[in-house]
């Protein structure tokens, strides 16, 4: 079967750039329910085969799910079939809400979350801060996703927006900006295990 081949080789191509000696983690990967044809069982046969390479390998999951919440529980039970319950992921570019948050934190305690350039427009996107003011701090990573997300002023993000997003969480969680960039980073460092 011509899909089962080209699997089989977007498989081998990941297994060899994962032979580089500065990788860190696999993905993105996850499921994507947005736009284009949605094929459900392609993207989790993919997916499956993905998180039994990162098991093996011993790198933490970036896990990019869009889509809805059947999407994300497809994306969660998929993971649950296939990893310890302490395995270290991250979850890229949260936006979910606070069920998805507990569900996901429940099932993979190692997991971080990140916060986006969504939580600088309060007024588009006013349930991202209300979730994000009922997430614990320890379960956060920043991260910008540049130049996909941007404000609405720019036509590309840039990843020195981490500082806005960085101070926009001070404000949040009434500390200071070097706060909230301490314990962001020893998240990354923590998920990411590095220095
Ligand atoms: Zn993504």
């Amino acid at each position: 079967m011509e899909n089962t081949s080209k699997l089989n080789e977007w498989i081998s191509d990941l297994e060899w750039m994962l032979k580089a000696n500065r990788v860190v983690a696999v993905g993105e990967c996850g499921l994507d329910n947005s736009g284009r044809k949605w094929d459900v069982e392609k993207q989790i046969k993919f997916f499956e085969k993905q998180i039994v390479i990162a098991v093996k390998r011993d790198l933490p999951l970036v896990i990019h799910c869009r889509g809805d919440e059947r999407t994300d529980e497809m994306c969660l039970n998929t993971l649950v079939r296939l990893l310890p319950k302490h395995f270290k992921l991250h979850r890229h570019c949260f936006n979910g809400d606070e069920v998805m948050y507990r569900k996901w934190k429940t099932s993979f305690p190692n997991c971080k979350f990140g916060i986006s350039p969504f939580i600088l427009n309060d007024q588009k996107y006013p349930k991202y801060r209300s979730l994000v003011c009922n997430m614990k701090l320890k379960d956060i990573v920043l991260e910008t996703d540049a130049p996909y997300l941007h404000s609405e002023f720019e036509d590309f993000g840039s990843p020195l927006m981490i500082k806005d997003i960085c101070e926009k969480l001070a404000n949040i969680f009434l500390c200071s900006v070097e706060e909230i960039a301490n314990i962001t980073t020893k998240n990354a460092t923590d998920v990411y295990s590095i220095i």
